[in-house]
């Protein structure tokens, strides 16, 4: 007899929190490293797990402009929390990369380029948010082939957001709070710990066979989820108005940016937390012996001096000019560049700028 989890997309199942328990053994089993949210230095980040009880099982978050806290909630769910403080680009787009290595042996030169990785990875856990930065990845990385490499073997697990952050945004940005069909199984989390979970590839029905769940789950379950999913998008006290950025984009030299971006420190943490910032820089090494070099890509941000270090000096001196091409680039010339927006709601930049800056403000006042 057909299940429903034959058919690609599957109807929804019911799933308890054991099915769950099984869909990260079969990933473990089929040779992937299991990311998911886990609590680690007083923050909801991100973590290789073993289990599904290594979650922030209990665990909300609190967020606003310059602010981050975790709490224990009153419940047993795994995924009552927001964006967690990491984003998943780090898996994929590394922080340090080595390029190649060079060293002088018995007076010849041995060349050690990047290898292959081979390593096999699953993302477990993530939103709708950071689902639709991977794809926006996927077109700026596109050429990048150790990027490709790893998103080539990614198993993506998605979880419909039932609750927002002060900083969310993503229903203005048409990003979430569902996370539609970009991921191979999508969950959503009922209030008694139950889950919903439907397939959307061929890998996503073996996950489902292999949690047990075969059952369709009721229209009244469904509707509970749905409802869940839409009042997370109602309480989102934030929406990036595509007018303000229009406006902000025909002023580029405008006096404003100079008092929007007043706070700014030029420390670079909205860069190194969206999940959508790419850029980087290549550093090379040499030993003090003078028998061996490295060539190293790493990421860089736009808010450093050196960024736009060209012969002579850098470009943009002030502060304000490094915001103001920040801004410009990830709301409006990203369109022109890549075909989207380069913002998709996660709030992150807001929640960890040390002076709250707020992308969602209007920059002409
Ligand atoms: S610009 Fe800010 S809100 Fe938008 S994706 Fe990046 S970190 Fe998230
Ligand atoms: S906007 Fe905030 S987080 Fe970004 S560089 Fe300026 S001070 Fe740092």
């Amino acid at each position: 007899m057909a299940h429903v989890v034959d058919m690609v997309p599957s109807s929804p199942v019911l799933l308890a929190p054991e099915g769950l328990e099984a869909i990260v053994d079969a990933l473990i089993g089929s040779g992937r490293d299991v990311i998911a949210p886990v609590v680690l230095d007083g923050v909801i980040s991100l973590g290789a797990i073993t289990s599904a009880d290594d979650l922030p099982i209990g665990w909300a978050d609190d967020q606003g402009p310059g602010t981050y806290r975790i709490e224990h909630s009153a419940d047993h769910t795994r995924f009552r929390f927001a964006a967690p403080a990491q984003s998943w680009k780090r898996f994929l787009h590394e922080e340090r990369t080595l390029l190649v290595r060079t060293r002088l042996v018995d007076g010849e030169i041995e060349i050690e380029n990047r290898g292959d990785d081979q390593r096999k990875l699953a993302f477990v856990g993530i939103r709708a948010c950071d689902l639709a930065a991977i794809q926006r990845l996927d077109v700026v990385l596109a050429a990048d082939a150790a990027y490709q490499q790893r998103r080539a073997g990614l198993a993506m697990i998605a979880v419909a957001c039932t609750t927002a952050a002060s900083t969310c945004f993503c229903a203005s940005m048409g990003t979430g709070p569902d996370p539609g069909p970009g991921a191979d199984l999508v969950l959503a989390e009922l209030d008694d710990g139950m889950l919903l979970a439907a397939a959307n590839t061929d890998l996503g029905c073996r996950l489902l066979r292999a949690s047990g769940a075969l059952e369709a789950a009721s229209p009244e379950r469904v509707a509970e989820a749905n409802a869940l999913t839409e009042a997370c998008a109602a309480s989102q006290v934030r929406a990036l108005d595509p007018d303000v950025v229009t406006q902000a984009a025909a002023h580029p030299h405008g006096e404003e940016w100079t008092k929007f971006a007043e706070r700014c420190l030029s420390c670079g943490n909205c860069t190194m937390v969206c999940p959508t910032c790419f850029c980087t820089s290549v550093e090379d090494r040499t030993s003090i012996t003078d028998d061996a070099a490295e060539r190293w890509q790493r990421w860089d941000s736009c808010f450093s001096l050196d960024f736009s270090y060209i012969h002579g000096g850098s470009i943009r001196q002030s502060p304000a000019s490094r915001y103001r091409q920040w801004y410009l680039h990830k709301l409006s010339t990203w369109h022109d560049q890549f075909g989207s927006s380069g913002c998709v709601g996660c709030g992150r930049c807001i929640t960890w700028c040390p002076t709250g800056i707020d992308l969602t403000k209007a920059v002409m006042s």
